[in-house]
């Protein structure tokens, strides 16, 4: 069976003498390998299709479970950013957290997209790559129903007004008595993590001249790796 889909390399492995096994994400069917096959022969017509980053129309050959590429009409290779030290460990980093969120069968509709928009802004903006990070992971976390708490106390549940703290472990924002070791966050930092999931990727832009993110974007760090344990050499500095 043959299928064409839209898909996003995010790890692959060499093996044999010319051969590569391929992670893809697609839209409808989440995360697939696929094999390259021969595509470390300079002449492959599949040699770039095998690239981290590479994003394109896939077509793709399925038998017994098993998918091979077979050709690949490539849209972006977001090749500035592979080139660009700085922004590589963010990207690396954002395939590395797709790979862990990403599951095989379950539809990645929404989180496709988000992937190919948040990498054309790391690889063509001028914006801090660690502020394109903190938008990626915060919609990321939100599109897996994962975004923490900050509108009310994730302990007691009242509404939070005035002065909070957060608290990764618990899982969001709580008021002081609820969490009294705990670190304070500012209302400028809680209203930057409520709102940013709920408005589209773009938004995220306004943010570049706003005091609180840096804040707001290593709270949010902190809450994630509660969430997903990467290793500990996987996350890019934070602002
Ligand atoms: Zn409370």
């Amino acid at each position: 069976m043959r299928i064409v889909t839209g898909a996003l390399v995010i790890r692959h492995a060499d093996y044999g003498d010319s051969n590569r096994m391929v992670t893809l994400i697609t839209p409808k069917y989440g995360k697939i390998e696929a094999v390259a096959r021969g595509c470390r022969r300079l002449k492959s017509p599949i040699v770039n299709a095998a690239e981290l980053f590479t994003s394109g129309e896939y077509t793709l050959f399925e038998r017994n479970g098993r998918y091979s590429i077979e050709q690949c009409q490539i849209s972006e290779s977001f090749f500035a950013l592979r080139q660009d030290y700085d922004r590589l460990v963010h990207g690396v980093y954002w395939l590395r957290l797709l790979d862990a969120l990403v599951q095989p069968d379950l539809p990645a509709e929404e989180i496709f997209p988000l992937s190919l928009r948040a990498l054309a802004y790391l690889n063509f903006s001028e914006l801090p790559p660690a502020l394109i990070t903190f938008a990626f992971e915060a919609h990321l976390m939100a599109l897996e129903g994962l975004s923490p708490r900050v509108d009310s106390c994730v302990k007691c549940g009242q509404p939070l007004e005035g002065e909070a703290r957060f608290s990764a472990a618990m899982g969001g924002a709580a008021c002081v008595w609820c969490a009294p070791a705990s670190p304070a966050i500012s209302y400028g930092a809680r209203r930057i993590l409520y709102r940013l999931p709920a408005t589209k990727f773009d938004a995220f832009e306004k943010l570049a001249g706003h005091p609180d993110w840096p804040e707001a974007a290593r709270f949010f760090r902190a809450y994630l790796k509660t969430r997903l344990s990467l290793p500990e050499k996987q996350y890019p500095p934070l602002p």
